[in-house]
């Protein structure tokens, strides 16, 4: 076959621009790239073609040659001639194909992915609600998850027993297909196959062809000491299972620490608010405070104890997370003031008054 003027190939002029030459070189190569036509012999005739006559035309000195003597003036050219199209460097360098259909298009087809049969499974996500004391200790808890999992009947085939699924007639089993759009030929994801490349003629009756089924889990979660609201544990490999026997996702455990009715977690310090009688603050003493722990802890009050005083118990807060060592519990005093007083503590108290010089007891009636 005689060889087409490499001009005529590329469908410039004589005296087209370098830029002329590559955009028109472009075009052509969209257009018959081997990767969108496959096993498409003209195509891959004229992708040649004017890859050759590309590489003759881009470089000065070979267009120089061809101008002057025509094809028997770079037929002599080292690298020349075997088609070869493995450097698009210099053209394709600063655009990726999937990049350019997915402009066009777009999105939803990436041209260069294969169909992946098998698929991760996707994460799960728990949230799980726990106490502060709970947070303190680090506890074991079940949890309960809904999950996809293999169907047992028909072990994730999806296929009713003894029967096979069918290859997908439209993409003949590749998961593929090829649609032309203008001048380019684009590969897409099989839509009635969804890219599996078979089709399901009967179903499992357990799973609806889905080849999974929602089970629920009975999940051991370890919750480490210390642990913060909103923290997430990741559990590996406990999501769902991935489509035609994928790895399954992850879980994750997002942990809400519940409001505790006599505790507030500061970091790792606990504070509670703990009641001191009058005579106590006055006196001082020894109380029992109650900890995180569940235990109580025995704590001295200092005579002349102040209202809203703050005493620290060292190492009775929470654990540090991933450490040695624990917080403080910050208890702070609650002074209570006796509200029902019998005759004989009254006189006591204004005697007490009187010793210090103030008349009390004259207001008749109380305020609260
Ligand atoms: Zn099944
Ligand atoms: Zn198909």
């Amino acid at each position: 076959m005689a060889k087409r003027d490499y001009y005529e190939v590329l469908g410039v002029s004589k005296n087209a621009t370098e830029d002329e030459i590559k955009q028109a070189y472009r075009k052509l190569a969209l257009k018959y790239h081997p990767d969108r036509n496959k096993g498409d012999k003209n195509s891959e005739e004229k992708f040649k073609e004017a890859t050759e006559a590309y590489e003759v035309l881009r470089d000065p000195k070979k267009r120089a040659s061809y101008d002057k003597f025509g094809h028997a003036g770079v037929s002599g050219f080292e690298g020349f001639g075997r088609g070869a199209y493995s450097d698009f460097s210099d053209i394709f360098g600063d655009f990726d194909f999937s990049d350019i259909f997915e402009g066009f298009f777009g999105s939803g087809f990436g041209t260069r992915t294969r169909t992946k049969r098998a698929r991760r499974g996707a994460d799960i996500q728990y949230d799980l609600s726990i106490t502060l004391e709970d947070a303190a200790s680090g506890e074991e808890v079940q949890i309960k998850i809904p999950r996809n999992e293999t169907c047992e009947v028909c072990d994730g085939t999806g296929s009713k027993a003894g029967t096979k699924p069918a290859v997908c007639p439209l993409c003949n089993g590749s998961g593929q297909i090829r649609q032309t759009q203008g001048f380019f030929s684009i590969t897409q994801t099989c839509y009635k196959c969804r890219g599996e490349g078979k089709i399901i003629s009967s179903p499992c009756s357990s799973c609806g062809g889905t080849g999974l089924k929602l089970h629920k889990r009975t999940i051991t979660v370890k919750i480490p000491a210390g642990v913060e609201s909103g923290s997430r544990l990741k559990i590996s490999g406990e999501g769902e299972q991935g489509p035609n026997g994928g790895a399954r996702g992850d879980l994750y455990v997002v942990i809400h620490v519940k409001k505790h009715t006599s505790f507030e977690r500061h970091d790792n310090d606990i504070l509670s608010l703990v009641d001191v009688s009058f005579p106590m603050a006055c006196l001082g003493g020894e109380i029992e405070v109650p900890t995180i722990n569940g235990n109580k802890a025995k704590m001295k009050i200092p005579p002349g104890t102040e209202n809203g005083q703050v005493f620290r118990l060292k190492g009775n807060g929470i654990p540090y997370l991933g450490s040695y060592g624990r917080g403080d519990q910050l208890v702070k005093i609650n002074i209570k003031v006796p509200k029902r007083l019998t005759p004989r503590q009254k006189e006591l108290l204004k005697e007490f008054s009187t010793l210090d010089g103030e008349e009390v007891g004259s207001g008749g009636r109380e305020f609260y």
